[in-house]
């Protein structure tokens, strides 16, 4: 169901790069916000290659189902770009030059002191009737078309270009169009959560989120399993963005309440974002003694602005020489208990804190793969602990699926989130 004066559009990225491995389609995502802030829907985006039956057959499916249809890319000077030629057939107006254009374009290379050649005029090429949008980035102009009460805008494929065009030329008109309806815009929350898998999740929250899609103003739940943590999308249509903050704000205390300590943020900030910002509140600082992670943990801790603060100081100590020299940890304990251990990440994390004279000493020691597992230490088991002021010692024994990257990785989340629960205690 709609609500009202939500309208939808359909985005089509044009070019075959973007169907490689070598390049993402980035535009849409731009698009995808500036449309949604407009109170603007994306029902679905299609990506097709630089080929004229595939993207008129996008364009007529997309027509049928959306008042608006963006088009990125194959707007160039080259044969492969096909977009120009392609709109004017579907929508049946004949390319003409358009003498505004091919002056702008020969000036552009006049005053770089060079001619121009003969093929840059294909970009002076204009549906019938289309609007021309200037390219303040570049050579190739945009078009806005209406016709039969469809709106279809193509825009450059390079996202300099293309943003530009968009800020300079397309909002206002999108605006404007829709001026005699109420403006909605479509305002969206992530929060992320922590210590349960995607099941866990949905089995606690599922019961709350299902209420909200019939509520007066109702609201949309996605729940995304990413590495190490699970994310909470809400969307909601409202008409201002105070009363949008009201029904995300109540939605949020409402899961709040569910998931308890397990909720790291509500506004899409990072793990490491909220361990910074607690360590800051509560003037504290960490230091880290890394193996199996080489260094994640102490790189993502800094890539927060402002770290310098509460960082101290980061080991990594890969060998078992290392883990001695550098961080005091006992031989003995290496030979009695393996290098990865609850006794090596403790004496690891309380060598950290000590050696560093800080708060908080972190030590994380584990089998990332894919050699070196055994029957009791697969790979993937990781010892995670946390020293804190006193006696405190907490540590967990993990078992992380995947390959390397993605065992380091979780390992470095699980560490992380030891010290942010720590800190909320
Ligand atoms: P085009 O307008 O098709 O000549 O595109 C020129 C360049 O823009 C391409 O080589 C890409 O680098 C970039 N580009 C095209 N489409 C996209 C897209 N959807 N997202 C991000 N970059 C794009
Ligand atoms: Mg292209």
């Amino acid at each position: 169901m709609e609500a009202p004066g939500v309208t939808r559009a359909v985005i089509i990225g044009v070019g075959s790069e973007l169907l490689t491995p070598e390049r993402l389609d980035t535009n849409s995502l731009f698009l995808s916000r500036a449309l949604n802030e407009l109170g603007v829907e994306v029902r679905y985006k299609v990506v097709v290659g630089d080929d004229s039956e595939d993207l008129s057959r996008a364009l007529r499916a997309a027509m049928s189902h959306a008042p608006i249809i963006m088009v990125t890319g194959g707007l160039g000077p080259t044969d492969d770009d096909i977009t120009r030629a392609t709109i004017a057939s579907v929508f049946e107006s004949p390319l003409v030059e358009h003498a505004t254009v091919s002056a702008s374009i020969r000036s552009q290379f006049e005053s770089r002191g060079l001619r121009m050649p003969t093929i840059n005029r294909r970009q002076a090429l204009i549906p019938q009737g289309a609007v021309v949008l200037p390219n303040a980035n570049g050579t190739a102009p945009g078009m806005w078309i209406e016709q039969s009460g469809v709106v279809c805008v193509a825009l450059p494929g390079p996202p300099r270009e293309l943003e530009r065009m968009f800020d300079e030329s397309v909002r206002a008109r999108l605006v404007s169009l829709r001026s005699g309806e109420v403006g909605y815009g479509v305002y969206r929350r992530v929060l992320r959560v922590s210590g349960r898998t995607e099941s866990h999740v949905e089995e606690a929250v599922y019961p709350v989120y299902s209420r909200w899609r019939r509520a007066p103003v109702p609201i949309a739940t996605s729940i995304l399993a990413s590495l190490g943590q699970i994310e909470l999308h809400l969307s909601t249509r409202c008409r201002t963005a105070d009363e949008a903050a009201r029904v995300l704000d109540g939605a949020t205390t409402e899961l709040a309440g569910v998931l308890g300590i397990d909720l790291v943020s509500t506004d899409g900030a990072r793990l490491e974002d909220v361990v910074g910002e607690l360590l800051l509140q509560r003037g504290r600082r960490v230091a880290v003694a890394e193996s199996c992670t080489g260094g994640l943990i102490t790189s993502r801790l800094t890539d927060v602005p402002g770290s310098s603060a509460y960082v101290h100081a980061g080991w990594v100590v890969y060998s078992n020489d290392a883990k001695v020299a550098l961080l005091g940890v006992d031989p003995a304990a290496i030979t009695e208990h393996g290098a990865v251990s609850e006794a090596v990440a403790t004496q690891l994390a309380t060598g950290a804190r000590d050696r560093a004279g800080v708060d908080y000493g972190l030590g994380v020691t584990g089998i990332a793969g894919p050699d070196g597992g055994s029957a009791d230490r697969p790979v993937g088991t990781v010892y995670a602990a946390l020293a804190g002021p006193g006696q405190l010692v907490h540590v967990r024994r993990l078992s992380l699926p995947g390959e390397r990257e993605r065992v380091k990785f979780q390992a470095s989340q699980a560490a992380l989130d030891l010290l942010r629960r720590t800190l909320l205690r």
